[in-house]
C-alpha cells in the first residue's frame, strides 16, 4: 500500500458489504491476515515505521537494518496468526503463483532452537526455482532466479504460511515474472499523468492506476470432474455433445444462486475478507454453472496480487464444498466462455478519478485528455493489446458465444462521441472567437450530466468506456492481469507524454493554455478516430469494416504474439525501460512454448481418451447389439432381418465412427511426431502444431460426439454436458 492514502479507495472500502456468513463481523475479519500499515506501526518503532512508509511509497530503498526490523516484526505478527512457515510469493511466467515454504525454525550456534526470520529475506532470496519458464534467459549454469520483496504489496498469512509478495528476476536483473515490468509501467504512467494534471491542479503529486477485475468461472461437481480426464488435465472438455438445454433460455444469468454454490461463495468471501481482498459482487453468469465475482477496485499492483491470490483461494475453498473451479476460457463448446474484464482507471492523490467527468469545464478538459489518450493508445498498440491477452484457451473464447471479438476497438457511447465530433468540427488551428470558445466550454462542462443520465452500454466491445473507467473485456479468465496492465498503462503513458510535449510546444509559441489543449485534443481525436466503433462488435460487417480501416483482424494466438517483437513494441517498452529486447524475446518464446505444450497435452489426452475410453465403449455397445441381432435371429428366424434392421444399421454406423476415430488418432500422433522431430525450435514447432495437429482436435471430436448420442447412456464412461452443467 502506498504511503499516500487515496480517499476514494478508502471511501469505497467503507462500503464493503457486511455479511454475517461466519457469525463474525466482517469489518473485523477484513484484513485480519494481512500485515497492514496499522499493524506494522504496532510492531515497529516510530522511526522504523516512518522509514518503512517511505520505502512503501517508493521514496527510499530498503536498507539492511530496516529489513532486519521489518522481518522480525513480520515474524512476530505472523506467529500470532498461527504461521509456522514463510515463503516468497511471486508470479512466474507460467501463469500460476509460486511458493516455497520454509519454517521459522533455526538453530543458534549452541544448538538452541529459535524462531526467526532473517532480514536478508526481504532484500533478496534465491529460490530453488530453476524450472520456471525463462525463455532462454537462464540457460547458463550461474543463471539463477532471485526474488525480492515488493513493499507496495503487504505480506499476508495464508493457511499457516507467511507470504511475502516478491518480484522474480534473473541474476542479470532481467524479469522472470509479471510483476517486475508492471511496476515499471505503473511508475511510467504515474509520472506521465502527474505532468498532465499539473496543467490543472498543482497539488497532484501522484497518480495510480486502478484495477477492478471481474472473475468469471465455472463450478463443477468434484465427482463428475474427477471422471473427466480432459477437465483434469486440460481444464476444458475435449469432447461432449451439447446439452439439449444449456443457456438458450437465459434463465441462469442473475438467477437465484444455488444453495451449495452460495455456501461455497460465503466461505470464499470470508477467506477473501480475511486476506484483505475486497470482494463485492457475486452472481450467476450466462452459462449454466458459470458464476462471477468482482471486488471493489484497488491500486493496480495490489489488485493483480489479489486476483492471483483469489484464483488459488477459490480452488482450495471449492474443494471443501466438493466442487472444482474451472478458470479455463472455454471449458465447454457452444456456450459462454469465461473472461476477466479489467476495469481500469487513474486516480490522483487528491482523490480525483481522471476518467470521471468533473464538475466544470476545466476538470472536463482534463478528463478529455485522459480519455483521448487512452483511445489513441488502443489504436497505436492494438496489436500489443491483443498479444497480451491471447492464449490457447482464450483463442477459442474470443469472437464466439458472446465473447468480445478479436478485433480491437473502443466504444465511447453516443454522447462522448458527439463531444469528440464537436471538438473536431469547431476547434481549428486558427484562433477561436470568444463565443465559439464559450459554447464549446459550456458543452464540455455538461458532460457529466449527459453521461450520468445516459450511460449507454455496449457489451460487444472489447474495450468500452463505462462512465468512469474503461473496461478491457478481452482478458481471459485464467490470465494474470499483470500483463494487460503492463501494456495498457505503458501505452497510455506514452500518449500522455506525447500530448504534453505537443501542448508545451504550443504554449511556447504563446498559444493560451485552453486553446493549446483544445488544439491537441482535436488532433488526437482525429488521429484516433478509426479505432472507435459504436456498433455491434459481434457482427460480420464489423470484421469487414475493420479490415477496411486497416485494423488487425488476426484471430490466431501465435501470429498475434509477433507484436512483442515489432519496432513499435521496442519503442514503447525498450525506450521506456520497461522491457529489454531480450526480455521481450524471452516472453515471446515462453508464450509460444506454453501454447505448444498445452496443445500437445490436449492432443495426447484426446488420443488416450479416444483409444482407451471411447473406442472400447463403442465396441462393447456394438457387441450388445450384435448379441441382440443373433438372439432375434434365433427366436424370430423368419422376420429377424426386418426386426433387427435398426440395430444392424447402428452396428455399421458404430464401425464407421470407430474407423474414423482410429484413423484420425493415428494421423494426429504421426503429425505430432513429425513436428517434434522436424522442428527443434519452439516457435517453429508451435507453428507446425497449429497447422498439422490442432485441426485434428475438432475432427476427432465429431465422431466421438456422434457416438455419445448412440451408445447406451448406462455405459458411456464420461459425464455428459447436461450433467456437468446442471449438477450443483
Ligand atoms: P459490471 O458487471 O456492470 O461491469 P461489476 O460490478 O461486475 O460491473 O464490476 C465493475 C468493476 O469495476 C468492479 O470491480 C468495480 O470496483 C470496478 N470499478 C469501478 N470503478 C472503477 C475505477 N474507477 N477504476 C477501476 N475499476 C473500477
Ligand atoms: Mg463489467
Amino acid at each position: 500500500m502506498s504511503k499516500i492514502r487515496f480517499s476514494a479507495l478508502e471511501e469505497q472500502r467503507k462500503r464493503t458489504p457486511i455479511i454475517n456468513a461466519h457469525g463474525a463481523e466482517l469489518t473485523d475479519v477484513f484484513g485480519e491476515n494481512v500485515f497492514t500499515p496499522d499493524k506494522m506501526r504496532e510492531y515497529l518503532s516510530t522511526d522504523a515505521f516512518k522509514k518503512l512508509e517511505n520505502v512503501m511509497g517508493g521514496l527510499e530503498d530498503l536498507d539492511k537494518n530496516l529489513a532486519e526490523w521489518v522481518a522480525t516484526a513480520m515474524k512476530e505478527w505472523a506467529s500470532k496468526r498461527g504461521a509456522t512457515h514463510y515463503t516468497h510469493w511471486f508470479h512466474p511466467l507460467n501463469g500460476a503463483t509460486a511458493e516455497k515454504h520454509e519454517t521459522f525454525l533455526s538453530l543458534s550456534k549452541t544448538g538452541k532452537v529459535l524462531k526467526s526470520l532473517d532480514g536478508r529475506l526481504l532484500l533478496q532470496q534465491e529460490p530453488d526455482a530453476s524450472s520456471f519458464p525463462s525463455g532462454g534467459i537462464r540457460n547458463t549454469f550461474e543463471a539463477r532466479g532471485y526474488s525480492a520483496w515488493d513493499p507496495a504489496s503487504p505480506a499476508f498469512v495464508n493457511n499457516g504460511t507467511l507470504c511475502i509478495p516478491t518480484v522474480f528476476v534473473a541474476y542479470t536483473g532481467e524479469a522472470l515474472d509479471y510483476k517486475t515490468p508492471m511496476l515499471k509501467a505503473l511508475a511510467m504512467i504515474d509520472k506521465a499523468a502527474v505532468d498532465i494534471c499539473q496543467y490543472f491542479d498543482r497539488d497532484v503529486k501522484k497518480v495510480v492506476a486502478t484495477l477492478g477485475w471481474e472473475q468469471e468461472y465455472f463450478l463443477i461437481d468434484d465427482a463428475l470432474f474427477s471422471a473427466r480426464p480432459d477437465l483434469k488435465l486440460c481444464g476444458r472438455t475435449l469432447m461432449g455433445h451439447s446439452s439439449a438445454k444449456d443457456q438458450q433460455l437465459d434463465d441462469h444469468y442473475f438467477g437465484a444462486i444455488p444453495r451449495r454454490v452460495q455456501a461455497f461463495m460465503n466461505d470464499l468471501e470470508y477467506e477473501c475478507y480475511s486476506l484483505g481482498i475486497p470482494v463485492k459482487t457475486r452472481h450467476n453468469e450466462v452459462a449454466p454453472n458459470q458464476f462471477e465475482l468482482a471486488p471493489i477496485f484497488e491500486e493496480a499492483n495490489l489488485a493483480v496480487d489479489h486476483n492471483q491470490l483469489l484464483m488459488s483461494t477459490m480452488k482450495r475453498v471449492a474443494r471443501n464444498h466438493k466442487f472444482n473451479i474451472l478458470l479455463h476460457e472455454k471449458p465447454f463448446k457452444g456456450i459462454n466462455g469465461s473472461g476477466k474484464h479489467n476495469n481500469w482507471s487513474l486516480l490522483t492523490d487528491t482523490g480525483v478519478n481522471l476518467l470521471s467527468p468533473g464538475k466544470n469545464p476545466k476538470s472536463n478538459m482534463q478528463f478529455l485528455i485522459f480519455l483521448v489518450a487512452t483511445v489513441k493508445a488502443v489504436l497505436e498498440h492494438e496489436a500489443l493489446l491483443k498479444a497480451c491477452i491471447v492464449s490457447l484457451g482464450n483463442e477459442s473464447r474470443l469472437g464466439g458465444d458472446e465473447a468480445p471479438p478479436v478485433v480491437m476497438s473502443v466504444f465511447l457511447g453516443e454522447h462522448l462521441s458527439a463531444i469528440f465530433d464537436e471538438i473536431e468540427e469547431k476547434v481549428s488551428s486558427k484562433k477561436m472567437t470568444p463565443d465559439e470558445k464559450t459554447e464549446l466550454k459550456l458543452n464540455v462542462g455538461r458532460i457529466p450530466e449527459i453521461i450520468l443520465d445516459n450511460t449507454d452500454r455496449n457489451r460487444t466491445s472489447p474495450f468500452a468506456f463505462t462512465g468512469n473507467r474503461f473496461e478491457f473485456r478481452a482478458v481471459g479468465s485464467s490470465a494474470n492481469c499483470g500483463e494487460p496492465m503492463t501494456v495498457l498503462n505503458a501505452a497510455v503513458a506514452e500518449q500522455l507524454l506525447a500530448f504534453k510535449k505537443e501542448t508545451d510546444a504550443l504554449l511556447e509559441k504563446d498559444v493560451k493554455k485552453d486553446e493549446a489543449i483544445f488544439q491537441v485534443l482535436r488532433k488526437y481525436i482525429i488521429e484516433s478516430k478509426k479505432i472507435r466503433f459504436e456498433g455491434n462488435g459481434y457482427g460480420e460487417e464489423w470484421k469487414k469494416e475493420a479490415k477496411k480501416r486497416g485494423l488487425s483482424t488476426e484471430s490466431d494466438c501465435l501470429p498475434a504474439l509477433h507484436a512483442y517483437l515489432t519496432p513499435k513494441a521496442h519503442r514503447l517498452f525498450v525506450d521506456n525501460a520497461i522491457f529489454t529486447d531480450r526480455e521481450l524475446e524471452a516472453r515471446y518464446e515462453i508464450k509460444n512454448e506454453i501454447y505448444l505444450k498445452k496443445l500437445q497435452i490436449e492432443s495426447r489426452v484426446l488420443g488416450d481418451l479416444a483409444q482407451n475410453h471411447i473406442i472400447p465403449t463403442a465396441i462393447n455397445y456394438q457387441n450388445t447389439l450384435i448379441q441382440n441381432v443373433r438372439g432375434l435371429k434365433e427366436i424370430l428366424p423368419d422376420v429377424y432381418e426386418e426386426v433387427a434392421a435398426p440395430q444392424i444399421e447402428t452396428i455399421k454406423e458404430i464401425s464407421e465412427h470407430i474407423k474414423t476415430i482410429r484413423t484420425l488418432v493415428t494421423q494426429m500422433t504421426e503429425a505430432r511426431k513429425e513436428a517434434n522431430n522436424k522442428y527443434p525450435s519452439v516457435v517453429e514447432r508451435a507453428e507446425a502444431y497449429v497447422k498439422t495437429v490442432r485441426p485434428y482436435l475438432e475432427k476427432i471430436r465429431y465422431p466421438i460426439d456422434k457416438l455419445e448420442l448412440m451408445v447406451d447412456d448406462e455405459i458411456w464412461p464420461l459425464p455428459k454436458y447436461r450433467e456437468l452443467l446442471f449438477s450443483r
